[in-house]
């Protein structure tokens, strides 16, 4: 019976025959699916003083050596009275203590009727499950709260419209082997896990995530056959871990896969995917940070979806993690209601510079089942990245895509930046509307 991965799973010492020097050798049997031991936290986890200076208004207070925001305090103690700082600053704590059930969503927010149907009669994938750091980001009163709508379940999402699949970019048919996807020529996705520690009601994976036991398993085994598929492959140059969040397994496995990739020589590159800078900050500790930092080249694709997110703790880990070296993007995907207005998107990426997170990736929602309620036009993705080329630094604007429905892949969108042609150049367009001829000829030619 091949062993399950989940970070649920029940505490238990890591193997004694753990150790760093090992782990190529190591018996997979060995690896127990385990929340190990860290050093005490007290003793690791301090707010970096660069977050303070990029949240000069928010006020901290110190306990033990770690800090916690007022505004998070407030609701630890309204919510958690009876734990102390340093449990709400152990990412296992929060994990154990995730968000699931109507009652403790109702303990946190006043539901709206349409939400309390939805997550009552919720079955299979998706379910609702929410840090107790993020749900501390939600307003209690307003369903309509950019954040809470990412998070929360509605009745939208039980209405299938034209166009809609539960697999919409057509994954399943690039997968040579289950839980990797090769769809483009030098590059693989190897979805690791089907466990996030927070759900996003528009994931393109609903299929597949939060559903421990269901359709879709993920096992020790499973990865022996993506990493043997990966070494059998030379064309193979870049890995992407994603899955479910791979920054939700425990070290000694993330390490484990990360070291079994740096072994196959045509692996030149590695990337997690991951969105627990914003909804688990607490999870990038010091030994994640420096297990990471021996696997580079290493980045991180983290997906972010409004400027709210963008709290001193999620500050701090991203300061840990680009401290040692480990370049961080951003990925957002573009959500009506939520981030679909220029000076939204602004905050967003620039803010995310301020942290030193790169917008790389703007996504057209994909058409996943029960999305519609989510998806804006094209059109509107276009007046936002018009809104911000030229108008903010050009790091702050990220390449505006559409995951092509079918397996097509990404395709790049821009504004009409040339508008026309003579026999002497190419008519241009600024961003102010202005038009600017360039003479595009090539006088070497006869
Ligand atoms: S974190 Fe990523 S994989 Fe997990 S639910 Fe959100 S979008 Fe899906």
């Amino acid at each position: 019976m091949p062993q399950t991965i989940s970070p649920d799973s029940a505490d238990q010492p890591p193997s004694k025959n753990f150790s760093t020097e090992n782990l190529h050798s190591i018996d997979l049997d060995t690896l127990r699916p385990v929340l190990p031991e860290e050093p005490p936290l007290s003793k690791l986890e301090t707010i970096p003083a660069t977050v303070h200076e990029l949240f000069p208004t928010a006020e901290f207070k110190t306990s033990k050596n770690l800090r916690i925001p007022e505004a998070r305090l407030a609701f630890i103690e309204k919510f958690y009275p009876e734990i102390t700082q340093e449990q709400w600053n152990d990412w296992r704590w929060q994990l154990r203590n995730r968000i699931k059930s109507l009652a403790g969503l109702e303990r946190i927010l006043v539901l709206s009727e349409d939400e309390r149907q939805a997550i009552s009669s919720h079955k299979g994938p998706l379910p609702v499950g929410i840090t107790p750091y993020y749900a501390s980001l939600l307003d209690p009163e307003d369903p309509l709260q950019p954040l809470r709508r990412t998070v929360v379940k509605t009745g939208h999402e039980n209405l299938i419209s034209p166009g809609e699949a539960d697999d919409p970019l057509d994954e399943e048919a690039d997968m040579p082997i289950p839980d990797l996807v090769h769809r483009y020529p030098d590059r693989v996705l190897f979805l690791v896990t089907g466990f996030c520690s927070t759900y996003c009601r528009y994931c393109t994976r609903s299929r597949m995530v939060g559903n421990h036991g269901g359709e879709y398993r993920f096992s020790l085994a499973q990865w022996e056959g993506c990493i043997d598929y990966i070494s059998n492959h030379p064309e193979v140059r870049d890995v992407l871990l994603s899955g479910g969040d791979p920054l939700t397994l425990p070290v000694e496995k993330l390490e484990w896969l990360l070291s079994r990739l740096r072994l196959i020589p045509h692996v030149e590159f590695i990337r997690i995917g991951s969105k627990v800078p914003a909804v688990l900050p607490q999870r990038i500790t010091s030994r994640l940070v420096n297990m990471l930092h021996k696997y580079h080249p290493l980045w991180l694709s983290l997906h972010f979806t409004h400027p709210d997110e963008l709290t001193p703790e999620t500050a701090a880990a991203c300061t840990k993690l680009v401290d040692a070296g480990i370049p961080l993007g951003s990925q957002t995907v573009l959500l009506k209601g939520i981030n679909d207005n220029v000076p939204t998107m602004t905050r967003l990426f620039q803010g995310l510079l301020k942290i030193r997170v790169k917008p790389y990736y703007l996504y057209q929602c994909d058409p996943v089942a029960g999305s519609a309620h989510f998806r804006t036009t094209v059109a509107k993705g276009l007046e936002i990245i018009s809104g911000l080329r030229g108008h903010t630094s050009g790091y702050a604007v990220p390449h505006y895509v559409i995951d092509a429905p079918g397996g097509g892949g990404k395709i790049p969108i821009l504004p009409e930046y040339i508008i026309g042609k003579d026999e002497n150049g190419v008519i241009l367009r600024n961003y102010e509307g202005k038009l600017f001829h360039y003479p595009d000829l090539d006088l070497e030619q006869d």
